[in-house]
């Protein structure tokens, strides 16, 4: 057996309940076979077996008080996975499917995403199996309060520096970050995706979204082509899906769908700038469902159905996909009804979003495919723009950080696109990232001896 053969094999009989984690592994892994014969330094420090286990991994309770008096439990977690090239650094999840396969997961691919921002960031995520939704505002604040009372011995802005992701968005780090605060006397960047008013950054609530627009950008650009009047199929309703949109309109794409967890609204009039405004407010602060952009806007609104359910069920044609929402949202069959219908690239907004049948279908069938480690980095990186004015004490303007970005996101695609072409996969934005993203982390695993 080949030592990527080993790797996997181990993964999945040491933790055999984590099949996310298994696909992810399983997935950068399988590019990686060609960097076993180029760097056989590598092989012989055993890269590859000691990449896969993390550096730490917590689990701990989280007791709270609903506003009844009821007093509940929840499970936190947090997977310090690899600090070779900087502070652990990624997304906390509040959801209740979370589990430590899934945090596994993500932490995983953060490794590779971090690494090919250019930036010094390793890999972690965290989360707990908390739902937020039909909470209130009183009962997540002490939530938040309770799940950093035990997270604030393991993170710090030089050790381990978590985010937002999938239910962590402004009002959950306020707290979180408020009573980091509290406990340690102490104002640092230990946190992003922060208010502005105490340290975050301009444009990193944009960051995502933005910067999967302006992955998807570089992507088209390989074939001459650019936005310009695209009918654009994006899913999920939340951080990332609404500033795709409105970055995509920016660009001159027209936006037709949207969906949560509960229904998908097609609207083909586009969603405009007004509309995309009504979604942020109607997720942002009403916390409400998307049904209810069909009631105001007299759309069409299918309950119990994704984004790729529809287009794949109602033959809608789209050129480009960005799936926003969540993992394994789109599958074997979603893929193929999205190249029949004539789609000619898919960016990964959300992590993991496609089945393997999925990516196997847009590589068949000469897809721009662009794999959310590098598509979505550009929170993570702007994340680590908000690390930097944290610590040099300084803002700066939303044209600096938004032209940061461009550049980042610009410097991730070539890294993909040359990196592929030196191993001779020209066109194949997997391998590119996986490879050039991997290699980094390595080499700093090499220099430390084994540690
Ligand atoms: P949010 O919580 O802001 O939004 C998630 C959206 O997706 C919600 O509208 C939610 O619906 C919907 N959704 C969740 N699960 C499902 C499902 N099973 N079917 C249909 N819709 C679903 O999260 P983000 O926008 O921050 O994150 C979205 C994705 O992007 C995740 O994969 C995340 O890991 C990834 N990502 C996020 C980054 C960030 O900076 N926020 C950075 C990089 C990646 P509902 O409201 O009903 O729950």
């Amino acid at each position: 057996m080949s030592i990527i053969k080993d790797v996997l094999a181990k993964a999945k009989q040491i933790d055999p309940d984590q099949p996310e984690f298994h696909q992810a592994v399983e997935e950068v892994m399988e590019t990686l076979e060609p960097t076993t014969k180029r760097h056989p330094e590598f092989v012989k420090a055993n890269i590859y077996g000691r990449i896969v286990e993390p550096e730490r991994t917590i689990i701990f309770r989280v007791p709270w008080v609903d506003d009844k008096g009821n007093v509940h439990v929840n499970r936190g977690f947090r997977v310090q996975f690899n600090n070779a090239i900087g502070p652990f650094k990624g997304g906390l999840r509040f959801h209740p499917s979370v589990n430590l396969g899934i945090i596994k997961f993500l932490g995983f691919e953060q490794i590779f995403k971090n690494s090919l921002t250019t930036l010094p960031m390793g890999g972690g995520k965290g989360g707990s199996d908390f739902e937020p939704k039909g909470k209130s505002d009183g009962e997540v604040m002490r939530f938040c309060q309770s799940f950093m009372r035990e997270l604030v011995r393991y993170i710090g802005a030089e050790t381990d520096v978590p985010a937002g992701d999938i239910g962590v968005g402004g009002r959950e780090i306020g707290y979180l970050f408020g009573y980091y605060k509290k406990i340690r006397n102490e104002h640092t960047g230990v946190l992003t995706g922060k208010a502005l008013e105490y340290g975050g950054s301009l444009i990193r609530p944009e960051a995502t979204g933005y910067g999967t627009t302006y992955f998807t950008a570089e992507m088209l650009a390989t074939r001459g082509l650019d936005f310009k009047n695209k009918i654009v199929a994006v899913s999920g309703a939340g951080n990332v899906a609404q500033y795709a949109v409105e970055k995509v309109n920016q660009l001159g794409g027209k936006v037709i769908t949207l969906c949560d967890s509960t229904a998908t609204i097609v609207d083909e009039q586009g969603i405009d700038a007004k509309k995309c405004d009504f979604i942020m407010e109607l997720k942002n602060v009403k916390r409400g469902r998307i049904k209810e952009y069909a009631d105001k806007y007299n759309t069409c609104c299918i309950e119990g159905a994704s984004v790729w359910d529809v287009i794949r069920d109602q033959g809608i044609k789209v050129d480009i996909a960005l799936p926003c929402a969540t993992q394994n949202e789109l599958d074997g069959s979603h893929a193929a009804a999205l190249v029949k219908n004539g789609c000619i690239c898919v960016a990964e907004g959300a992590n993991m979003p496609s089945t393997p049948e999925a990516v196997k279908i847009f590589q068949e069938n000469n897809i721009l495919y662009g794999p959310g480690k590098a598509a979505n980095a550009g929170g993570v990186a702007t994340s680590g723009l908000e690390m930097s004015q944290n610590s040099l004490k300084l803002s700066w303007t939303r044209e600096e950080v938004d032209n940061r970005l461009l550049i980042i996101m610009k410097s991730i695609h070539k890294a993909c696109v040359e990196t592929a072409e030196a191993y001779g996969k020209k066109g194949d934005y997997v391998t590119g990232a996986n490879i050039a993203g991997f290699t980094k982390v390595a080499r700093a695993m090499l220099a430390y001896g084994v540690v």
